[in-house]
Parts: C-alpha cells; sequence; structure tokens
C-alpha cells in the first residue's frame, strides 16, 4: 500500500512546462536565434508517458527526435513569484525526454504554426525518478546525459542554460498559476538527433540512471 502512495506521489502531474532554446549551443544547432527571454511552450497531461508503458513511435512523424532534459518538480503554488523567492516553489528534480516529431516541427515553424502537433502528442514527455533538491545540491550544477544504445548522445550541465531554474519559474508564474504537481522541462543541450525503432534510450543524472526507454 505504501509503494502505491509513494508511485502515485511520484505521478500526480498537473501542468507540464517546456523551455525551448535554454541552451547556446542548441539553439545554434537548430538555426534558431539566442532567446532574449525563455520561450514557453505546454504539453497537456496526456503527453506524459505512464509508468511502465511501451513508447510506440508515432505513425504520423517520420523523424523523430529525442531530447534530454532537466525536469523540475513545483512544490509550492505560486503567480508572479520573485526569482528571488523561486527556489523555494521547487523540491525535486529529474531528467526527461522532451520527444519532438522534427519534421512536423520544421513543417509548422515554417508556417509559422504552433508546434503542439510536433511536442505534445500522448506520451511524447517521459520522465524519469524524483530526487529531492537539498540545500547540498540546489547550489552545485546538476549534470545529466542521454545514451542511445549505450552511447552518450547528448551530455548537458545546468551552469550552461541561458535562463536559470528560478528566471524560468519566474518567468512562467507571470503568465500561468504555478501548482503543487507541475513539472517544468527546462530545456535540452546540444546533440539532439534522431531516434528508431529498437533504440534504448537512457537518461543519468550524474552517473544514476533515471528512466529508460525502448522505441516500439
Ligand atoms: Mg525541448
Amino acid at each position: 500500500m505504501l509503494c502505491l502512495i509513494v508511485i502515485l506521489k511520484q505521478w500526480i502531474i498537473m501542468k507540464i512546462f517546456c523551455v525551448g532554446r535554454n541552451y547556446i549551443e542548441h539553439a545554434k544547432e537548430l538555426g534558431n536565434n539566442v532567446p532574449d527571454e525563455p520561450v514557453i511552450f505546454m504539453k497537456p497531461k496526456n503527453a506524459l508517458l505512464p509508468p511502465f508503458s511501451p513508447f510506440y513511435y508515432p505513425e504520423f512523424s517520420n523523424e523523430l527526435h529525442y531530447e534530454v532534459e532537466l525536469v523540475l518538480r513545483i512544490s509550492k503554488n505560486g503567480r508572479y513569484i520573485p526569482p528571488k523567492q523561486a527556489n523555494k516553489y521547487y523540491n525535486a528534480i529529474t531528467v526527461g525526454i522532451d520527444f519532438t516529431a522534427r519534421d512536423i516541427q520544421n513543417e509548422l515553424k515554417q508556417k509559422g504554426l504552433p508546434w503542439e502537433k510536433a511536442k505534445a502528442w500522448d506520451n511524447s514527455a517521459v520522465i524519469g525518478n524524483w530526487v529531492d533538491i537539498t540545500k547540498e545540491t540546489a547550489n552545485k550544477p546538476f549534470i545529466f546525459s542521454l545514451k542511445n544504445n549505450d552511447e552518450i548522445v547528448q551530455e548537458g550541465n545546468s551552469s550552461n542554460m541561458i535562463f536559470s531554474f528560478d528566471t524560468i519559474i519566474a518567468h512562467i508564474s507571470n503568465y500561468f498559476s504555478l501548482n503543487i504537481g507541475d513539472i517544468i522541462f527546462t530545456g535540452t543541450p546540444a546533440g539532439v538527433g534522431e531516434c528508431v525503432v529498437g533504440d534504448i534510450l537512457q537518461g543519468f543524472l550524474a552517473e544514476e540512471k533515471m528512466f529508460e526507454v525502448e522505441i516500439k
């Protein structure tokens, strides 16, 4: 019973916010300008791959990309949060994948249309196990990486983010209420790439494996 409560607590998600272009090298690799304020988009709840569920290659895309990202979990309700107070509003971190149908996104971008069909489809958000953020870990950079078939394909360090966790939270809260259980994908470092059926993706926070997903 306790185990079930722990699992449920890990998976009660409210809203899913995502930050685009938060690492200079990644913005450049996709030919985008470096933004002067956080680029925010959202995924619906259905975008979250449920625990123990298989991940299927989306039928509408021929170019599925992984984007490994640090993901924060909001622990306090707030609106108009000052950047200096923002660290009181999240208490857990993990690594996740913002799966992207890059072919669809390029089409939409060209037409100046919204990204949801490329980014927010069912099961397009994968998250790993939550790790509590402590006083010791809060002030150090978070190092993370993604392996595809046992080869490292992306490596990131939170100190290279254009917009810090606190800036992102303050910015989002100027437009949307943040609620306990909301999660924030904080942007992907350089090295995004294509994945195909049969690939096995593993996300790491420092040396610790947080998730494993096989593309079916
Ligand atoms: Mg992303």
